[in-house]
Order: structure tokens, then C-alpha cells, then sequence
């Protein structure tokens, strides 16, 4: 964490400086704003938090809730959601409250007695053990949100949710700087029932499932007709099952199925009760399921263990079906390509899936990792507006995916036991696609955002499109061995990772003549940067050396990689870092011995692996992404 660069910092140093919009923050909802988001989920909370590191935007995100969620929801955290909560500077902590998936049981009828159920198999979560360094968490949604509150209040922006205010509708007009008129309806405080309008430059919907910003823009939900009902229920009880604090998937001779999620704080847990297909003329009649009915088929499954059910701290019957929106944006097929967004969508109100992989939370929260840099970018005048064209192409085909996935696996989950063929073929599925619910198979597809694998044999390790996997390094100036992913935050920047030939620190070279152009040249994508802005404002850029950390002479190691900062020019030095002899990031990511370039997103995704030579395709790359930065940095 960097701080006292702009002065002594007596207080909590989570706590930045405000600066631009959030210098005087009105506490009531502004008429104009840059970008509205609706829903205070976790889509909604992610893009608020990113775009609260950007201080020329003004972001307002309204909630029709009177206030934080308190209970219920998601609770799976996939190791990629930790990946980004490390970015957002909170890992650590939710980590240390949560309840952590090493392994899962499977538990299926005794053949010997079917009436009675046996434990059948055991599952490593991350059977490579090399999925990531971080850990899949189960902890209530409500939290992470309060993180991101947290976050957001804490940024130079000072941001908050606007709560008590319900969207109603809006219209996109076709010129105008603020062209989105929002309609909000006052569902709490002294003007509730008053509506109001206030105008954007973009909207961005993460109301859920029932998104009323996808029907404002005329999308389409496609999918499943029928729903499946689960009755869902977070409990304190007592019991003699042996597995109550291991994740299982439970299935019982008579039919019913249950998933069993421990809960954080080492009592509460959840439990997932098939409630079976939802049939068309249902009428919604599953949702009168009471807790009772839902313990007692609990009960049923559980045969011959016992559930004392002495608190339910909450319990809803969950209906989902997979459903995917046609599109992302408000951007006709028809328009491609003549226009760009004004409104987005994101999470549940994309798609929707059942609860079993545990994706809700983080695919939603991926979808707004997505977006909102790219918003923060182009208000800020850094790149074009067509780079707001990239979200929905590049989301969608991840939502599909997800749906496909997650339709195997929850069919695979409410099959009955005599319905297997192979009758391992439960854990085998969970076993070999871990890798998927954990996020790790996102791969963008080549654009203007990614490049064409062109050089991918340098950095084998590094796959183009897909999430900069970490690794462990030294960081020079303080010999501390960290995690080089670890380090980028989520500060909207792009990051530049040079990865040096063998040569020394200091000596003429490859490295050096990178340097020299990547600081000075009129080509290089930093020359973009504002002129009286910190020279790494909008560049992240690292240097990781082959030797150890003894051998690197940090004097020697060009300015590019130790920028100045802060109003007092002060030499950033934790840019430099060389390989751990115990873990080389060289052999652990495939990387060339002769340098390599590897470029990542502010969302942490690889955009590009070059020779430490091709500055001109370097510049070639990020030329189209850029608009010189000829504003006030603010
Ligand atoms: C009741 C329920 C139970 C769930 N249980 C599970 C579970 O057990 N496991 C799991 O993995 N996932 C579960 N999910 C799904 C998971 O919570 C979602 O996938 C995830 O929260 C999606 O995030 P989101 O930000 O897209 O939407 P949401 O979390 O649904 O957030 C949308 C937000 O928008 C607000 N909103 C809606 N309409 C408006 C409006 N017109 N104006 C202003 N604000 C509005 C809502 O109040 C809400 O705060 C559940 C969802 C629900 C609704």
C-alpha cells in the first residue's frame, strides 16, 4: 500500500484523498450525472468501486432498498472473486471471517439398505492444487457488499449508494451530453412516492433478475420455460450427520436431493432441498413451501441422520431457470458498428442459473470488473468511446458458457441415483472442471482489447484473454517475497509487466533500450498521460529481473520502472523485482529468457505478450485504445 506521498498520513491509509468529485460530494442525487447504476447487488457494488477510482467521473449508484442488504442471497465465493477482492484491497479480511471449501463429499444411498445414505466419495476443491494461490470462500453476499461500501467511501470520490430510490424507466435521446433521462421513484424518506428524473451520460443496469433497465431497452430473456424450486435455508441446528461442516452433495434413495454448504462462524449452514421441476400451471404454489416442510424433507434425505433445526436465520424457495439476454447494451444488431452504448445491463439481469455452482455472485461481479473501467476511461477522456462496444461482446459469450456449464451441472446434481450409468460420474464432473466455477476459463476472444497470440511462445504461462495468473517474486528494494499479481490494485490502470533478458540491472540492452522508449518516446503509450499528472497515472509499469534480489542493483535499474510521485517527485521504488530462487516465474510461467512484454488490463486480464523489441507493435496496439490526455488531470 502506497501512502504519506502526498504528506504524513496520521489516520487509516485505506482511506485515500478525496480529490475531483468527491471534493464536496452532494449527499443528494445530483440532476446530472455521468454514470447511473441501478442496483446496489454485487454488479452494481463492483462497478461503483472501480468507478470510484476515478475522480473526474461522477457515479451515482440508487437502490430501491431503504439500506444495506442484511441476510440471504449468494454466499459461494470462487477463488477468481478473491483474486479481485485482493485488488480491491479486502482478500485478507474476508478471508479471515469466512469459511473456507478444501474438499467436498458426495453421499449417495447404501446399496445395502437404500432407505439409509453412505458416504461415497471425497473431492479435492482444487484437485492441481494450482488453480490459485487463493481460496474458494463461503461468507454472505451482504458482506462482500459491505466491502465495497467500504472501499468506495474510502476512494477519492467519496462515494455511497443513493438508497430509497426505485427505477422506473428511462429514454435514450440522440444527442445531448447527459442523452439518458432516468426516472426514479422516492420508495423511502421525506419524499417518498415522489418521482424524480435525473440525467446521465450512461446507465448501467445490475437490477437483478427482474431487471426493469433490460425491459427499459427492450432486451429479451431467452431459456428454460420451467423453473426448478429449491428451498433454500441458512440454520442453526443440531445433528449427528458427520459431514455438517464439509460441503456435500447429498442424495437419498427416495429421490431428493440436498447441497450442503457450511456457513462462515463454524455453526450456520446453508442447505439447498430439491424442490423438483416447477410445472407451468404451478401458479407459483412451490413458494408457499414452508421451513417446516423444507426441514422435514431434509429430514427425509438425511435418513438415517437427524437435523435438530434450532434457528433459521433465513430461508426463501429459490425458482430459477437459465435464461440468457440477448444482448448486453442498448445497441441494436442492426446498430453495431454506427453507434455505441448509453445503457448496459449486468448480472442476473443478463442471466440467470440455479444456485448449485455457486456462480451468481461472481459471474455478476466479473460482468461489472468489465465495464466499469472501460466507463471510467472514456469519461475520463483516456480512450475512445468505442472501447464501451468491447462489454457486451466480450460477456456475453462468458454468460452462454456459464449457462451451459452450470444446465450439466445442476441436471447431473437433481439426477436420481439409479439414473447413473457410472455412478461416480458426480465427483468425476466436479473433479474435472474445477477449474470452470472457479472463473478461471474466461478467455476473451482477440479485439481491439486482446491481441492475437502472435508471440504467445514467449509467455506460455501468461494465456492471451485470460486472467494474469500470479506468481511468487522478490520485491528488490525491500527483499520481501510477494505475489507479483498481488500488487496490482484495482485503480483502473494498465499494467505492464517487463520481464528482463538475463542481462544484468543497469547494462546497455534490450531492457534498457525498452526503458529509454517506453519512458520517452513520443509512441510510447505513456506519452498519453496527462503532462501534469504522476508520470505511472495511467501506466502501471514493473520490472522483473532473472537474478536474485541480491544481485540487482536498484541504482542501476532505469527510471521508467521507479517513477516519481506525488507533489513532492518522490522515486517510487517498488516497481523492481527479481525471481524467488525457490518459485522462478521464468520456469512457472514458460517465459523467455531473451524478455518479454506482458500487457494487462485494469480488470487483470492479459491483453498482449510481445519481444522486449516490438515497441512499434506495442504502440500499434494501444494507439486505437487512447486519446491523448490533453485534459486537466484532475
Ligand atoms: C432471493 C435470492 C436468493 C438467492 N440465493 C442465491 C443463492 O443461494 N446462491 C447463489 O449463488 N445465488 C443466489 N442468488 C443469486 C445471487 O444473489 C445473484 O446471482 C447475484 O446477487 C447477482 O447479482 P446482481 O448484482 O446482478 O443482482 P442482485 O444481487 O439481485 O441485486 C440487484 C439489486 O438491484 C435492486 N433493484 C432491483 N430492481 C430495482 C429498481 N427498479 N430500482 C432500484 N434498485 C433495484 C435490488 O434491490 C438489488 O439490491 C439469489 C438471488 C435472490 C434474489
Amino acid at each position: 500500500m502506497q501512502f504519506h506521498h502526498h504528506g504524513y498520513v496520521s489516520g487509516d491509509p485505506r482511506v485515500q484523498p478525496a480529490a475531483g468529485v468527491g471534493i464536496n460530494r452532494p449527499s443528494d442525487l445530483p440532476d446530472e450525472v455521468d454514470v447511473l447504476i441501478v442496483g446496489s447487488g454485487p454488479a452494481g457494488m463492483l462497478a461503483a468501486a472501480q468507478l470510484s477510482q476515478f475522480p473526474g467521473v461522477t457515479t451515482r449508484i440508487v437502490e430501491r432498498r431503504g439500506g444495506r442488504l442484511a441476510i440471504g442471497q449468494a454466499d459461494g465465493i470462487q477463488a477468481r472473486s478473491v483474486e479481485t477482492f485482493q485488488a480491491f484491497g479486502f482478500a485478507e479480511r474476508i478471508i479471515a471471517e469466512a469459511y473456507r471449501i478444501t474438499e467436498m463429499a458426495f453421499w449417495k444411498p447404501d446399496p445395502a439398505d437404500p432407505s439409509r445414505i453412505i458416504r461415497t466419495a471425497r473431492a479435492l476443491d482444487d484437485p492441481t492444487g494450482d488453480i490459485s494461490e487463493f481460496p474458494h470462500l463461503i461468507v454472505n453476499q451482504a458482506r462482500v457488499l459491505d466491502y465495497f461500501a467500504e472501499f468506495m467511501a474510502n476512494s477519492p470520490t467519496r462515494m455511497s449508494p443513493d438508497y430509497g430510490l426505485e427505477f422506473r424507466g428511462l429514454e435514450v435521446a440522440n444527442e445531448g451530453d447527459y442523452p439518458v433521462s432516468v426516472t426514479l421513484l422516492h420508495t423511502a424518506g421525506p419524499d417518498e412516492g415522489q418521482e424524480r428524473i435525473v440525467r446521465a451520460k450512461y446507465v448501467v443496469g445490475a437490477d437483478g433478475a427482474r431487471s426493469k433497465v433490460r425491459e427499459s431497452i427492450g432486451c429479451t430473456l431467452a431459456g428454460d420455460q420451467a423453473n426448478h424450486a429449491w428451498g433454500v435455508m441458512d440454520v442453526l441446528a443440531v445433528t449427528d450427520f458427520p459431514d455438517i461442516r464439509t460441503k456435500c452433495a447429498i442424495q437419498s434413495g427416495t429421490g431428493g436431493s440436498i447441497l450442503l454448504i457450511p456457513r462462515e462462524g463454524g455453526h450456520l449452514f446453508r442447505m439447498y432441498v430439491d424442490l423438483g421441476e416447477v410445472n407451468q400451471g404451478d401458479n407459483r404454489s412451490v413458494r408457499n413451501t414452508t421451513i417446516e416442510q423444507i426441514i422435514a424433507k431434509a429430514n427425509d434425505i438425511l435418513h438415517p441422520y437427524t437435523l435438530d433445526v434450532r434457528n433459521v436465520a433465513w430461508h426463501s424457495v429459490y425458482e430459477v431457470g437459465h435464461r440468457l439476454t440477448d444482448r448486453f447494451d442498448d445497441v441494436l444488431p442492426e446498430e453495431r458498428g454506427t453507434r455505441t452504448p448509453r445503457v448496459f445491463i449486468t448480472g442476473d439481469a443478463c442471466h440467470t442459473h440455479s444456485a448449485k455452482a455457486g456462480q451468481g455472485m461472481n459471474v455478476s461481479m466479473q460482468d461489472g470488473f468489465n465495464l466499469a473501467w472501460k466507463l471510467g476511461h472514456v469519461l475520463e477522456g483516456r480512450s475512445p468511446e468505442s472501447l464501451l462496444s468491447t462489454y457486451s461482446a466480450e460477456r456475453q459469450v462468458i454468460a452462454k458458457n456459464l449457462i451451459d456449464f452450470d444446465k450439466e451441472w445442476s441436471t447431473l446434481m437433481a439426477k436420481k441415483p439409479e439414473e447413473f450409468e457410472d455412478p461416480t460420474e458426480l465427483e468425476n464432473f466436479y473433479v474435472n472442471t474445477a477449474e470452470f466455477p472457479a472463473g478461471f476459463m474466461t478467455q476473451y476472444a482477440p479485439s481491439a482489447l486482446i491481441a492475437e497470440p502472435a508471440h504467445q511462445s514467449l509467455a506460455t504461462g501468461f494465456t492471451i484473454g485470460k486472467r494474469f495468473k500470479s506468481a511468487p517474486v522478490v520485491r528488490v528494494c525491500d527483499t520481501n517475497p510477494v505475489h507479483l499479481g498481488h500488487q496490482a490494485k484495482a485503480d483502473g490502470r494498465w499494467r505492464i509487466y517487463v520481464f528482463a533478458d538475463g542481462a544484468p540491472a543497469g547494462s546497455s540492452g534490450v531492457v534498457a533500450d525498452f526503458a529509454e522508449w517506453i519512458a520517452n518516446s513520443p509512441d510510447s503509450p505513456l506519452a498519453a498521460t496527462p503532462s501534469d499528472a504522476d508520470r505511472d497515472a495511467w501506466f502501471d509499469v514493473k520490472v522483473i529481473y532473472q537474478q536474485e534480489h541480491t544481485s540487482v542493483d536498484i541504482g542501476a535499474v532505469p527510471a521508467a520502472f521507479k517513477p516519481q510521485v506525488g507533489p513532492f517527485k518522490l522515486t517510487y521504488l517498488e516497481n523492481v523485482y527479481a525471481t524467488d530462487p525457490s518459485a522462478d516465474i521464468f520456469e512457472l510461467r514458460g517465459l523467455d529468457r531473451g524478455g518479454v512484454v506482458v500487457v494487462v488490463r485494469p480488470d487483470q486480464y492479459v491483453a498482449n505478450v510481445l519481444p522486449l523489441t516490438a515497441t512499434a507493435e506495442l504502440a500499434a496496439f494501444f494507439a486505437p485504445l487512447l486519446q491523448a490526455g490533453v485534459h486537466e488531470a484532475v
